[in-house]
């Protein structure tokens, strides 16, 4: 090999920005074994608690003996089963919305569905801190990227109203995943009709977890297919499962079946995920509790944390970030953190900007508020100057 990878590995290192992957043996769940060691967890997106839950792992095994393992194929030749059909059909009716597609993940399903979309004369609007695929998924189109300030509809309109694009796109996460908070979903749907563009919202980490029913920032704004004709949801957080979805007209879900390549060119996901998917479904749709559960832990935490005096975001979500700023203090406080027992990763750039480094906490149903207790006991044990 002519390049020399040991070099940007060394200083990868040298940054405090090198990554490694901690083993984890057994079922994703609150308490949980990693590197062979039991911790209390607070990092997953398994938001609801039912990546091991047994109607899921019940329903999985019942679709596997329905439909074997692999989908064997693309949705376009054979890989389109019943029980994917049956689950866009759900998916449909969940977010109130004339069709549903699904992809094999979220970042594919923003690759496909941008770049399906968006021509060489488009510009695409997006916030600042948008998830990486969507970011991957402009640079991968024709159009040209911009990104708005964070959440700061003004400052989009202004550039909306100089710009004059023939066909702007607005798009935004839901719920910004590395800070919880909730995108300015009205706003952002008043400066689309204003200025004729399209709103494109990726909800990841709303969809199951924010709104009555659980439909996430679309429900919490009561917002309609007008407002927000392009919605994104991924099966693999509140979910449990695995997978994503688009869900639109019946116009834009064919255009992205003839179009989108990231649709057309992959292996439909295993047929027995879609399946259990369906059990998620029923779950997230009947069992409101562990949304309530999930509002009553965050209040907990935030209660305890700012009686702590620890650097808390504006979240409502389960996602609970505490800044710390530097990459090397960062990790420091998370091995400290993991030495007591509680699991919590250090998220550094690029994933974050530079001097934000933070520990992404995130709740899920299946916490308990005692566990809530031994987390700010952790964190009140660690080195103060760091986490405040
Ligand atoms: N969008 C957002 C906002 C995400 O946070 C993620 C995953 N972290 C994705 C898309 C990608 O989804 P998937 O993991 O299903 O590829």
């Amino acid at each position: 090999m002519t390049i020399d990878l040991a070099t940007g590995l060394a200083l990868r290192r040298q940054q405090h920005l090198y990554r490694s992957r901690s083993v984890i043996n057994g079922p994703q769940d609150v308490e949980l074994q990693c590197n062979g060691k039991q911790l209390l967890s607070f990092c997953s997106n398994d938001y609801l608690g039912l990546a091991n839950h047994p109607a899921l792992i019940q329903s999985m095994q019942q679709g596997a003996e329905r439909y074997g393992v692999g989908s064997g194929a693309s949705h376009l030749v054979t890989g389109h089963s019943a029980a994917h059909h049956q689950l866009e059909e759900a998916l449909a009716e969940f977010t109130q919305r004339p069709r549903a597609l699904l992809f094999s993940s979220g970042y594919l399903a923003n690759l496909g569905v941008i770049s399906a979309l968006a021509t060489k004369r488009d510009t695409l609007h997006e916030d600042r801190l948008n998830h990486a695929s969507l970011i991957d998924a402009a640079r991968l189109s024709d159009a040209t990227l911009r990104r708005y300030p964070h959440i700061d509809s003004d400052a989009l309109n202004k550039r909306l109203a100089k710009q004059g694009d023939s066909n702007p796109f607005i798009i935004t996460d839901g719920v910004f995943s590395m800070d919880g908070n909730i995108a300015p979903l009205p706003q952002l749907a008043t400066a689309a009709a204003s200025h004729n563009a399209t709103l494109m919202v990726d909800d990841a980490h709303g969809i199951g977890v924010i709104g009555d029913h659980g439909r996430g920032a679309i429900e919490h704004f009561n917002l309609s297919l007008d407002d927000v004709p392009i919605l994104v949801g991924t099966l693999g957080k509140a979910f449990g499962t695995f997978g994503a979805f688009v869900a639109g007209s019946d116009e834009l879900i064919e255009t992205l079946i003839q179009q989108a390549r990231s649709y057309i060119y992959t292996t439909a996901l295993p047929p027995a995920v879609a399946h259990a998917t369906l059990t998620s479904l029923k779950l997230i749709e009947t069992e409101a509790w562990r949304r309530e559960h999930l509002q009553t832990l965050i209040k907990r935490f935030r209660d305890g944390a700012q009686q702590l005096g620890l650097n808390l975001m504006p979240s409502t979500t389960p996602i609970q970030p505490l800044i710390i700023g530097d990459s090397e203090t960062a990790l420091h406080i998370s091995e400290q953190l993991q030495q007591q027992g509680v699991l919590i990763s250090a998220i550094r750039p690029p994933t974050v900007p530079e001097g934000t480094a933070r520990l992404r906490i995130t709740f899920s149903a299946s916490h308990t508020e005692a566990h809530i207790g031994q987390l700010l006991s952790a964190l009140d044990s660690v080195d103060k100057h760091d986490a405040t």
